[in-house]
């Protein structure tokens, strides 16, 4: 299984190694590279939500205003400088525990963050 975006036609638009889908068993996966949709959730941060920790990027985003799951209120992402892999793309939920953002997550939370900027 590949992300739609790992898939469109063009995407892949440098040298060298092919991407590698961070949705490939479904739910996020460390083994991704450059994926399409995990790529396009990391461009829609807002940069002044952005932690550091030596070379290490992490990012909580309140999410509790998203309508689809009423009972997740963060999502946690997590890198390592700018590279083409992310460490981790995770729901938090209120009861504490997590779930890992899947391929359709993402697109929603992409628009939800892209709404939620205007
Ligand atoms: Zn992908």
């Amino acid at each position: 299984m590949t992300c739609k975006l790992c898939l469109v036609p063009g995407y892949k638009d440098w040298e060298g190694q092919d991407p590698k889908c961070h949705f490939s068993k479904g739910e996020f996966n460390r083994e991704g590279w450059n994926c399409g949709t995990a790529n396009a959730l990391r461009r829609v941060i807002p940069e002044d939500l952005i932690q550091y920790y030596e070379d290490q990027r992490f990012v909580a985003i309140n999410i509790a205003k998203r309508e689809l799951e009423a009972a997740s209120l963060f999502l946690y992402i997590s890198w390592y400088k700018n590279r083409g892999r992310l460490d981790s793309i995770k729901l938090i939920y209120s009861d504490g525990k997590t779930k890992l953002a899947t391929e359709d997550d993402c697109v929603s939370l992409i628009e939800f963050i892209q709404r939620d900027k205007r």
